[in-house]
Parts: C-alpha cells; structure tokens; sequence
C-alpha cells in the first residue's frame, strides 16, 4: 500500500487500457472476419452447388433412367433429391423418398419450376450450421435438388474460441510487460521533479506539467517571501521589546534610586530634596511619554492589520479635521517649549481639511513641531504651514536646526532610533515620535517628504491624498 492510503497505481491502469484495447481488437477483427469468412465460404459453396446441380440437370436430361444416374452420382456430403413435378419426392441419396414429405412449397423447387433455376438458404437443426439448396428444372417437369449444409458465423466463431484464449493469454503477458514498462516511463519524469527546484524540471518535463511546476515555484516565491516577512516581523518585535524594556528601566531605575535616598533620610538638605523630587517628577513625566507613545504605536499597528470598523474602535472615528486650526493649537502647546529653547515659531496656514482621525492627526502635527523645535539652536525659528498643493492637502513644519545627516535619514523613522541618544534623552525625547507620525501618515494614505541638510535645517512635508469632504448642509 503506498503510504497515502491509494490503491490506485499508474500501471494498473496503463495495464487495464492496453488489455482492454488489443482484447477488443482482437475480438471486433474475430467476429467481424468471422461473417467475412462464412460469407465467402457460402458464395464459393453456392456456385459449386450450382455448376454441379446443372451437370445432373444435363445428365438426368439425357436419360430415361433417371434413377440409375442419380444413384452413380457420388459428390462428398451433399444431399442430392428429385422431386416429381407434384412436389413428390422421387429419389433422395439420404432418406428414403416414400417417407420424406412433400417439397413441392420449398422456396428453391418453386423458383426452379418459374424460372428453370432456384437456390435458398435454410438454418439448419445442427447448431450454426446452414443448408444451402440449389434446384434445376428438368425438361420432363421433374426438379433435381443439390444441397449442402455450411458452417456458420456462430460454429466459425466457436472454432476460433481454443485460439483466441491463447491470444488471450499472450495479451495478458505482453500487456503487463507493455504496461509496466510504458508506466515506468510516464512516471519517470514526474520522479524526477525536485520540488525545491521545480524551475529546473521545466525542460524535461511533460508540456501538461509546466502549469503545475511553474505554480510551485510561484507558491515557493511567496512561502520564502512570506517567511522572510515573518522572520522580520520575529526580529523587529524581539528589538522592540528589548528596546521597551531598556527605555522603561531607565527612568525607573533613576526613580526608585532618588525616592529611595529621600525615603532612607539621608538627604537631609530641603533643597536635595527639592531637587531629587523634581527629577522623579521629571523622570515619571518620560515615563508617562514613554507608555502613551508605546500604545498609540500599538494602537496603529493593530488598526493595519485590522479592518476599516475595526480600526475606528482602536483609534476613534475619522472626521473632517480643520488643519489651519490645529497647528494653532499646536503652535500654542509648544509655546512655553520653544520660549524655554529660545527658538521663534511661526504660523503660515492657508485653508484645508482632512478626513481623518483627529487624535492621531494631531500627535503627527504635534510631534513634527515639537522635533522641530527641540532639534534647533538658540536663536533659531520654526515655521508650521499647511494648505492644498495641486488638490492635496499638505502639513509641512520647517525649522533652522541642526539638521540630519543624509545616510541618517531613512532610519530615523525606525521606532527608538535616534541620531543622537543623549541629545534626544535630554529633550525629553522618547524615540517613538517620528514612528508615530510614520505610521499616522500611512494611516491617513499621506506620503512624508524629508528635505534636510546638517547644520542648515530641516523640512518635513505630509501629503494627503485628495479629499472628498462631505457636503456641509444647513
Ligand atoms: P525623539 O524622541 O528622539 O525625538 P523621534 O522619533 O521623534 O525621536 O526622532 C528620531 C530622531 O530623529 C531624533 O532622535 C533626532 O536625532 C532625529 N530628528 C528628528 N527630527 C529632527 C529634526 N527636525 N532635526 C534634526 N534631527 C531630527
């Protein structure tokens, strides 16, 4: 049994087809030659019969004693009869005439009486065997009768049966051997595909297998892709979490370590104290950044796998968002910031709206603004400006800092990569910002734009795709 359970094996059936075939050739070519043969062996019979009734005919003419002739006629198995003009039976060389029946309606005696000449062809008792007749009419009235019994298709055929099972049997060998052989052949190409080559089958393949290997070799292209994806996937998740655990153990380490020296009174100064309070104020306000940023992070990679519904209830719904009046708001958020770092925000704002998550379309604003301004120098300026460039609304936040080195700046929307830790840890940064405003933009179908030259600035830009806004009605 082969080891899915089929019994079904190619050879059998080869084997099954060739059999079937030459045992039908072989049977259609007997019956058929069979008819052939009894039909030609009648025709030859016949015309004998006849020549041999015409010449008993011209003897019997020729005589007045009839009988006598009759009697010295010796022709091998044939049945020879003379019929009185009544139907009576004269002479017959095989029963005697006073007990045979009268045979004056036998089709052959009454086409002879009409036309001088009559034959027919009778079954006969013997089991397919035919009688063939042929009658003369004489010129005293008289009709003289050769007969002759004929093999037939049937008895023809039952003479071949002792030959045709030896056909039979020669069939069956030579059949299996065909078949094992032919079987053979048809599978080795299929044996020889390497399923984890299949491309390198093609030329020696069946033309009908190309379809299958090139869809294994498709289906082997996507496995290895998707593989790939995962493996990515696998990696980036173990470095994230990495990253988290290292990112939360940091303030929390510098948390535990200044409550534990207040606690144990051995800061003893009110302005140590002040002081050690104000760092774990700082500290735990990282730490809250820190877990905000994580979730909505969360919140947009479960909002990408999931469905349109689905990702409304992890981020909250998509409505008409006023940009010009959000970065206000962002600008105003930012303000206490940009005067502490003494850089000057400015606002450009032209009108345009986005169908979109308010929430994330703010954080997107807001981080941008806020990098802005935490990566500049004294003195420096940031302008926030948005508006519809050829019928796509844009966001752009362009600032005079210190820029981004060119090889830096595809990694820098990688989640915890910064270009410079202790500068981003210093301004409160998390890491997670430009992550955020990545995804946010894939989020809302925008494309992000980055222009930046160290020491000169930097220009982010995020394009949304044109926007059908609902008709406002009064
Ligand atoms: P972070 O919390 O460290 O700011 P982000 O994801 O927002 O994290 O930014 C990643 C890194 O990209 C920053 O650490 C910084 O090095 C660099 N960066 C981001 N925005 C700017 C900018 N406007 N100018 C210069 N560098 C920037």
């Amino acid at each position: 049994m082969s080891p899915f359970g089929s019994k079904r094996t190619l050879s059998r059936r080869v084997f099954g087809t060739v059999f079937v075939v030459a045992f039908a050739a072989i049977a259609v070519f007997t019956v058929v030659g069979s008819a052939f043969l009894q039909n030609n062996l009648a025709q030859v019979t016949r015309s004998e019969l006849h020549d041999e009734a015409e010449i008993v005919a011209a003897a019997l003419d020729s005589t007045v004693n009839d009988i006598a002739v009759l009697e010295r006629v010796d022709i091998d198995n044939t049945r020879l009869t003379l019929i009185a003009e009544d139907g009576t039976v004269i002479y017959d060389n095989q029963e005697p005439a006073s007990q045979m029946e009268n045979h004056g309606q036998r089709p052959e005696v009454i086409a002879a009486r009409e036309t001088g000449h009559g034959s027919d062809e009778r079954d006969s008792s013997t089991l397919g065997e035919v009688m063939l007749y042929e009658a003369v009419l004489l010129s005293n009235g008289q009709v003289v009768r050769i007969a002759q019994a004929q093999a037939g298709v049937l008895s023809i055929l039952l003479s071949f049966v002792g030959p045709l099972l030896i056909i039979a049997a020669v069939v069956i060998v030579v059949s299996f051997f065909a078949a094992r052989r032919e079987s053979r052949a048809i599978i080795a190409p299929l044996l020889d595909v390497d399923l984890d080559h299949p491309k390198r089958n093609m030329e020696a393949a069946y033309a009908e297998m190309v379809p299958m290997l090139e869809r294994i070799e498709s289906q082997r292209q996507e496995l290895k892709q998707q593989m790939r994806v995962l493996a990515d996937n696998d990696r980036m998740r173990r470095e994230f979490t990495a990253n988290i655990t290292h990112e939360l153990k940091t303030p929390l380490t510098t948390i535990s370590g200044y409550a534990e020296l207040i606690s144990s009174d051995m800061v003893v100064d009110e302005a140590d104290i002040k002081d050690f309070g104000s760092r774990i104020y700082r500290e735990a306000g990282r730490l809250t950044s820190l877990v905000n940023d994580i979730l909505t992070l969360s919140n947009l990679d479960e909002a990408e796998r999931s469905e349109s519904n689905d990702a409304a209830s992890v981020l909250g719904s998509t409505e008409p968002v006023d940009l010009p009046r959000m970065l206000e708001t962002v600008q105003q958020r930012l303000e206490h910031v940009a005067h502490k770092s003494d850089v000057a925000v400015f606002l450009d704002a032209h009108p345009a709206m986005v169908i979109g998550v308010p929430r994330l379309l703010d954080e997107l604003a807001y981080n941008l603004a806020s990098n802005a301004i935490r990566y500049n120098r004294p003195g420096g300026s940031v302008v926030l400006s948005c508006g519809i460039d050829e019928g796509r609304p844009f966001i752009r936040v362009e600032d005079t800092g210190i820029g981004i080195a060119h090889d830096e700046q595809a990694k820098i929307f990688e989640r915890f990569y910064r270009v410079d830790k202790s500068r981003s840890k210093a301004r409160g940064g998390t890491g997670l910002g430009l992550a955020i405003v990545k995804h946010a933009a894939a989020f809302h179908g925008a494309t992000i734009d980055l222009e930046s030259e160290p020491d000169c600035g930097t220009r982010i830009t995020v394009t949304f795709p044109v926007q059908v806004l609902p008709s406002v009605t009064d």
